[in-house]
């Protein structure tokens, strides 16, 4: 998150600064869940985010602050690049889509250097190279959210709609790509009548739902209350995220 945006954040460490080893600092150690066992290097401006309800929480005021203000969010990664090269600890892990318009540090409002470890390909897709940066991300980097995003107007979905209603061909690495989507295209078929816009839908809460019960890690890390795995979709025209908890 860019230092404008944070001010409020700053001027409260300044108080806790002031405050020195008092009440507040033993509250905010006290808070710090026990897998939080190093100090993590922040970006400049920004605080710890160690629970999954804070991770989701910052997600969701970040894409406020880029719905009302994007212009608002400019980042000054020139001054966390030094700050970050031994060590990072990003707060939430994001799969989303390779699309151009869809931007996870530019969606969350200004998320700098350092803060979300994401993994992209068209149609978001979780294949094992996803499944492992997930993994990778959630068991060893401590991320305490894990979000699958989708987009309205995705072409990688509405490729594979057009497969199952069309019978349109896809050649080449593509036709493979999208393979994982078509069953998903067939379920959405009887769900309403816009065919994409329920094929995104479903194909972000199958991928969620997928990551429990692909990987152990993941699954006993969430049994664990260390990690929360959600869903979403974010509209490319209205700049809004909608998040889906309950998948
Ligand atoms: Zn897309």
């Amino acid at each position: 998150m860019c230092q404008d945006c944070e001010t409020q954040t700053l001027n409260r460490r300044n108080l806790f600064k002031l405050a020195g080893v008092g009440l507040t600092a033993a509250a905010l150690v006290a808070s710090v869940p026990a897998h939080a066992a190093t100090t993590p290097v922040l970006p400049t401006g920004t605080s710890p985010v160690t629970s999954p309800s804070e991770a989701l929480a910052r997600l969701k005021q970040g894409n406020q602050r880029f719905v009302q203000d994007a212009e608002a969010c400019a980042t000054h990664m020139a001054a966390t690049r030094g700050e970050l090269a031994g060590s990072q600890h990003p707060w939430a892990t994001i799969l989303t889509c390779s699309d151009s318009r869809v931007s996870p540090e530019l969606v969350f409002g200004g998320s700098t250097l350092g803060e979300l470890f994401v993994i992209r390909n068209a149609g978001n897709v979780l294949d094992t190279g996803a499944l492992g940066t997930i993994e990778y991300g959630t068991e060893h980097l401590k991320s305490p959210l894990v979000v699958v995003m989708g987009h309205s107007k995705c072409g990688a979905i509405t490729a594979a709609c057009d497969e199952v209603t069309k019978g349109a061909e896809l050649g080449g690495s593509i036709g493979k790509m999208v393979q994982p989507i078509l069953p998903i295209v067939l379920s959405a078929k009887d769900k309403g009548s816009d065919l994409i816009a329920q094929t995104v839908r479903l194909n972000a809460i199958s991928g969620a739902r997928r990551i429990a019960e692909e990987s152990r890690i993941v699954s006993d890390l969430v049994a664990a209350g260390r990690v929360k795995i959600v869903a979403a979709v974010y509209d490319i025209t209205s700049g809004e995220v909608e998040f889906i908890e309950d998948i």
